[in-house]
């Protein structure tokens, strides 16, 4: 074929695709360092079943999974026939010795066809199925060109081949034998010339070797880098829990001798990301997945994580030169690079975000979008003191009493004024409780949430459980301060927190607030906190499984809300569905968006106490996907979800006829007599709150 011109071009191809590979890894070294070597077990399992299988993927979209999957496989699976092609660049006949070049023509074959089919799909999915996520993109229809090039230029050269070679080499009429599309395609060729299939078997050689090392110099420059990187990627990412955000270490940012050039509370440049923060933003496949269910995108504010992962990509290679320049020394003038709010993600996409993790979930290679986010916001908020002007009284709230209402610290416990509940006052009544009833902030002061701690009060009750609260000694956990980037707060409420727990020697805590259950089970325990703690859905269910809750059906048509803190963070679906199973007469009903795909309400990440300006409002999209399910009731597992859904039913003037209540109440409501419905065994609440109210 000419081992020189073969030569030649792999050198070329492989020298491009290192120099244009290298700049990327080069500028990733000069990000921060991160250690992820933990759990390689886990790591090397999620890359063989997420990565080499593509299971996360099959599950969320099979038919586009499949393909994408068919795609990669065959394409690795292809490159030991690219090894054959180089060698017979340097001498033909090169064959595979004995049964194995058979079985490897059958293989490839089979595999190639797969291919075609694949791309066939991905061609009729991207031009005419058009899912609404695929923005246009000229480098993924280059990518699938290229690829239909390689394997229909393949099938060609193996029917030139075999016509001009299997009369005279046994080996090459082995292949062919086995071969069947190559085969189909020589017995069309039969009747060709010699010199036109010389011709035809030297072009489709070239024609697939060039389009080949064309594809790897491609590589590095677009989102098919993620080719090479999303291996490595999904070995790298974060173990669990999930979605926690990045700490900062305080005493370190308090001390004296602080040095600035080294300090790093959150991140203000591209300089202050670390390393995988670099690795996901080269990974991202700009597929779209994490748009599907992103509340900010389907409600038209300027937030998605692609965009955000596109905007980040185009920065980091714009400032290559000098992220890779030395860094900063002390006494030099402050890092010049530019802000990376203002220039990569705006102020309003910095705080639409609802922290509802979907964009992770749904992520094919499980890229981690929320830790930059938090960065950003923690940076802004601790080092610029630039936030949205409604988070201000807010955080003077927490300061003050603990609490985003900025309500009386001895009111706390107002909510379960005439239920006669104990306190929990002293380490010496540890041994007279099972749990300790944590009621949280929302349960505590917001007159819907309060309405759910009395609800569940009598639920607890009803299976015999010994419980008390903290009362006035509760404080906040400060989740949603740490979501808006106030780290400093929520470690000063976290270590309060967890010295009134301990202090008391609490084991086992109840919440009904999925918030407070993800930060008390996930966060504290790095603040000292380690206690077993179970969210209300999970109590509940557990009692109904064991036969100490018996509540009547009711003929009810029930929707159930999943809490994105409960469900996507904590991977809880199963226990609000068991207990709605077994209240509601009629089957339960699903959202579209249900589960694992679950759209958030629009509170979490702190945008409950945010005003919401552009485009459609999150909770009223929410209760309309609700609405289309003609339900009777919304339940959820959540006092802020319930605020906001209570609020879409009223933005949508159907609180009439469709009730928005919690699982507590539901079951609450549905206790036999000795129980009493809460409505008529409680006092009266305060009334219904609005959303609008709590910005109040
Ligand atoms: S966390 Fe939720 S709201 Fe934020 S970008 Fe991701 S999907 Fe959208
Ligand atoms: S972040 Fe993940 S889901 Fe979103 S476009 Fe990139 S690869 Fe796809």
């Amino acid at each position: 074929m000419g081992p020189l011109a073969i030569t030649l071009l792999m050198l070329a191809g492989f020298a491009a695709f290192a120099v244009l590979a290298w700049r990327k890894l080069v500028l990733l070294a000069h990000l921060q360092p991160e250690v992820r070597w933990d759990h390689p077990g886990e790591r090397l399992k999620s890359v063989l079943v997420n990565g080499l299988l593509q299971r996360r993927m099959i599950r969320r979209e099979p038919a586009a999974g499949v393909m994408h999957a068919v795609i990669f496989l065959g394409f690795m699976a292809l490159l030991l026939r690219k090894l054959q092609l180089i060698g017979i660049g340097y001498h033909e006949p090169f064959t595979f010795p004995g049964w194995a070049g058979g079985a490897f023509a059958s293989l490839k074959d089979a595999a190639e066809l797969a291919v075609l089919a694949a791309l066939a799909y991905a061609f009729f999915r991207r031009y005419v199925l058009r899912p609404r996520r695929l923005e246009h993109n000229r480098e993924a229809l280059l990518v699938l060109v290229l690829i239909t090039v390689i394997m229909l230029t393949d099938l060609a050269f193996d029917g030139f081949r075999f016509t001009l070679l299997a009369g005279r080499d046994a080996g090459v009429a082995h292949e062919r034998d086995f071969a069947f599309a190559g085969q189909a395609v020589a017995a069309w060729l039969a009747g060709w010339s010699a010199p036109a299939l010389q011709a035809g078997y030297h072009a489709a050689y070239w024609l697939q070797l060039i389009t080949v090392f064309a594809f790897l110099v491609i590589l590095p420059t677009g989102e098919h880098f993620h080719i090479v990187t999303a291996l490595p990627a999904l070995f790298l990412r974060r173990g669990r829990p999930a979605h926690t955000v990045p700490s900062v270490d305080l005493d370190k940012m308090m001390a004296d001798d602080a040095d600035p050039a080294t300090l790093r509370v959150g991140a203000r440049t591209a300089r202050d990301l670390s390393w995988k923060d670099g690795l996901d933003v080269f990974t991202c496949t700009e597929c779209g997945r994490c748009k599907d269910a992103c509340p900010t995108f389907l409600t038209g504010k300027p937030l998605a994580m692609k965009w955000v992962n596109d905007s980040l990509k185009k920065h980091l290679l714009e400032q290559r030169d000098a992220l890779v320049a030395r860094l900063p020394a002390r006494g030099d003038a402050p890092d010049a690079l530019p802000a990376l709010v203002g220039t990569v993600v705006s102020e309003d996409a910095l705080w639409a975000c609802t922290t509802c993790g979907y964009c992770e979930a749904a992520c094919p290679i499980e890229l981690e979008h929320l830790p930059r986010l938090f960065k950003l916001r923690q940076h802004r908020v601790m080092m610029e003191g630039e936030f949205p002007h409604e988070l201000k009284p807010v955080f003077e709230a927490w300061e003050s009493q603990s609490n985003p209402w900025g309500l009386p610290q001895q009111q706390r416990a107002d909510w379960a004024a005439g239920l006669d509940v104990p306190r929990w006052t002293e380490a010496g009544q540890a041994a007279d409780f099972d749990v300790l009833f944590y009621a949280g902030s929302a349960a505590s002061y917001d007159p819907r949430g309060q309405k759910i701690a009395r609800a569940f009060v009598q639920v607890l009750r009803a299976t015999g459980t010994r419980f008390a609260i903290l009362g006035e000694a509760e404080t906040s956990t400060g989740e949603c301060a740490r979501r808006a980037g106030n780290e400093m707060l929520f470690q000063q409420l976290a270590a309060a927190l967890v010295e009134t727990l301990n202090g008391l020697k609490v084991t086992r805590i109840v919440t009904c607030d999925p918030h407070a259950y993800n930060t008390l089970a996930n966060e504290y325990p790095a603040f000292g906190g380690h206690w077993q703690v179970e969210h209300h859905a999970q109590f509940i269910a557990r009692a109904l499984g064991e036969g100490r809750l018996q509540p009547a059906r009711q003929a009810l048509r029930v929707l159930f809300h999943d809490p994105c803190y409960l469900g996507r963070h904590n991977g809880e679906y199963a226990a609000p569905r068991r207990v709605v199973a077994a209240l509601a007469a009629d089957a339960p009903l699903e959202f579209e968006l249900a589960g694992p795909k679950a759209m958030c309400c629009g509170a979490g990440g702190a945008r409950m106490w945010l005003e919401e300006t552009i485009g459609q409002r999150i909770n009223v999209l929410r209760t309309e996907q609700a609405l289309a399910r003609q339900p009777s009731v919304i339940a959820t597992a959540c006092p802020y979800c319930a605020v906001m859904i209570g609020d879409g039913l009223k933005a949508l003037g159907r609180e009439g006829d469709v009730k928005q209540l919690d699982i507590a109440e539901l079951v609450a409501a549905a206790l036999p007599p000795a129980g009493a419905s809460p409505a008529a065994a409680l006092p009266a609440g305060p009334g219904e709150p609005t959303h609008e109210a709590a910005h109040a």
